[in-house]
């Protein structure tokens, strides 16, 4: 085929100066060529992992270069978010340690002080908010109203579950436990995002 009547596979545009047309795999013919940010849009519609990423669905041979998804910045408040999160809930940790005691626990929630709600309410939003970016992040293509509504569901039982950990637990452990785990499921979250882009 000659160069000069060569198009791309995906827009069947001519290759230019700036988007020039390269062999991406080992097609022939009409499918010789493609722009790259054609390919690019084409490929990172599918996870790194995924046959369609890395091969060409036509002639089956791994694509010549590595592609990379662009990032959703989404991602960084919500990274922010659980980063101070954690810094808190560790120092508060090294604080209380020395005082989980129940008795001291017990004497200290009854009387439930003005910064104990102002820190609930802050948390709270914090939680709503940590919640909606990461939905959206898992969910770039979903409409706004879907991704909301995914956001009330995750964070509205596990408010509900602090709000009851927070009067039922006696011990004062299991609030502390579950609120560890609930950060070590976030981190897992972004890893897991990390890693797929
Ligand atoms: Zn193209
Ligand atoms: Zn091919």
């Amino acid at each position: 085929m000659e160069e000069g009547a060569s198009f791309c596979r995906i827009c069947l545009d001519g290759g230019t100066l700036l988007r020039p047309l390269k062999s991406a795999c080992d097609c022939r013919g009409s499918m010789a060529f493609v722009h790259k940010d054609c390919l690019s849009t084409w490929r990172c519609q599918f996870p790194k992992s995924h046959e369609k990423h890395r091969n060409c669905a036509v002639c089956k041979t791994p694509y010549k270069w590595k592609e990379r998804k662009r990032i959703n910045y989404w991602i960084v408040p919500s990274f922010l978010a659980s980063l101070s999160t954690s810094i808190a809930y560790v120092v508060l940790m090294q604080y209380c340690y020395p005082y989980l005691n129940v008795r001291h626990m017990l004497i200290w929630y009854q009387r439930i002080h003005p910064a104990c709600i102002q820190r609930a309410v802050v948390g709270s939003i914090s939680t709503v908010c940590k919640t909606f970016s990461l939905v959206v992040v898992f969910n770039p293509k979903e409409r706004l109203y879907h991704n909301l509504c995914w956001t009330v569901g995750l964070a509205v039982p596990t408010l509900g579950l602090y709000a009851m950990l927070f009067f039922v637990d006696m011990t004062r452990l299991i609030l502390p436990i579950f609120l560890g785990l609930y950060l070590l499921i976030e981190w897992a979250c972004l890893l897991i995002y990390v890693l797929e882009v």
